[in-house]
């Protein structure tokens, strides 16, 4: 099969939109273009029958009822609701929030802003490379130790987006809830690659982005769990009471569709995804090690680890190698120095730094995200162009 170039390896950032969702969308534009909002017609009502279904579709792939899903513009906002929506409602346990250090930016940046405004952020470490514990993973009793009584909510991702390490959520909302505290997962990363289910975890609040699973950009959700005592929230938005007034503005049904799709396309599909996805990404680091050999670092768990690391997750160094300037040599692929959301910020990666790497280490890495649309050929072609290109940026000293 021909390469088509550039390749692209950067599915952690986002993804290829699938031709099943674009289908699904297309009628949204031009024929059912109503507004969900509008009752009065038949161009309202179709629009939010369709709204309907993806909120059925997204609901059941994280085994959440539908009054508990809110549509939001992504993740960055969803975390935002969760954090600083839970934050302004409900400080009654108390002031003190807590996290992880290798959490995204759309996490540490609200809790940051949170902590100016008076609440106590602790941010719990990771295991480093030479402890135990698998690199990068956050042990439940970490959790358990730091949870106090006015603990207010702990957040925690479930799949990291540098070095897709899934975290042991269950236990850590197990930690939690023993002592009345509320969970919030991240789980942009997750969905699509790991099963959720919500019930099995246990988590209060939960948030979602279409765009890492072949969905469109600008849409996602935040899960609000609604069967035990709620969960209340304060809208970050105010206007027209959309989402049960959790999230006011014209629901994007085109994106709202896509999303529905999307999600439950990633069902269907999951363990034959990532059956296919899994020896893609370990032919790309066995050929990288073989064709380089010296250098080449894993960051992040053992490949081996299925239960512990994402199948299309891979993050390496090349000893002696700037990870910038090894990226801008390769026009033809596209692979990413860290998170592409944090990209503006040339500081080293956090997350590698939080599990111990080097900052010479952190500046030689790269990350590659392979996903549904790659093939076995296109790990072959970046194998060759990423062994052609350390050896020759190593040969110019770096
Ligand atoms: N959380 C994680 C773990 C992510 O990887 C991303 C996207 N890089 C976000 C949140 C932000 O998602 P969105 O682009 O939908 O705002």
């Amino acid at each position: 099969m021909a390469v088509s170039k550039p390749v692209y390896m950067d599915n952690h950032s986002t993804t290829r939109v699938d031709p099943r969702v674009v289908q699904a969308m297309a009628p949204f534009w031009t024929e059912v273009y109503g507004n969900a909002g509008s009752t009065s017609h038949a161009y309202g009502w179709a629009a939010q029958e369709a709204v309907d279904k993806a909120r059925d579709q997204v609901a059941n792939a994280i085994g959440a009822t539908t009054r508990e899903i809110v549509f939001t513009s992504g993740a960055t906002e969803s975390n935002n609701l969760a954090l600083r929506g839970l934050a302004d409602r409900d400080r009654r346990p108390g002031d003190h929030l807590i996290s992880v250090t290798t959490e995204h930016k759309a996490i540490l940046d609200p809790l940051r802003r949170l902590s100016r405004n008076g609440f106590e952020v602790q941010l719990l470490d990771v295991a480093s490379e030479g402890d135990s514990d698998p690199v990068g993973w956050l042990d439940p009793q970490r959790v358990a130790d730091a949870v106090r009584d006015d603990t207010l909510l702990v957040s925690v991702m479930l799949v990291n987006n540098e070095i897709g390490v899934i975290q042991p959520l269950a236990e850590i909302v197990q930690a939690c809830h023993e002592r009345g505290v509320l969970v919030h997962c991240d789980a942009t990363q997750a969905a699509g690659k790991i099963g959720i289910d919500v019930q099995a975890m246990g988590v209060d609040l939960m948030s979602l982005s279409a765009h890492k699973v072949y969905g469109p950009k600008g849409v996602g959700a935040l899960y609000v769990q609604r069967q035990r005592p709620p969960v209340r929230l304060r809208a970050l938005f105010e206007g027209g009471g959309q989402e049960s007034g959790r999230r006011s503005g014209t629901l994007n049904v085109s994106g709202i569709v896509g999303f529905g799709e999307c999600m439950r396309i990633a069902v269907d599909e999951l363990s034959h995804e990532a059956d296919r996805v899994g020896p893609m990404r370990d032919r790309l680091f066995e050929g990288l090690c073989g064709e380089i050999g010296v250098g080449v670092g894993l960051n992040g768990p053992d490949l081996s680890e299925r239960d512990l690391r994402v199948a299309g997750n891979l993050n390496c160094s090349f000893g002696g190698v700037d990870g910038e300037a090894l990226m801008m040599s390769m026009g033809d692929l596209a692979v990413s120095s860290g998170s592409a959301c944090t990209s503006v910020d040339p500081e080293p990666s956090h997350v590698l730094r939080a599990i111990g790497l080097s900052d010479d280490r952190t500046r030689s890495s790269l990350r590659f995200g392979l996903g549904r649309f790659n093939s076995d050929e296109e790990v072959d072609f970046a194998v060759e162009l990423l062994a052609r290109t350390v050896k020759k940026l190593r040969m110019l000293g770096g």
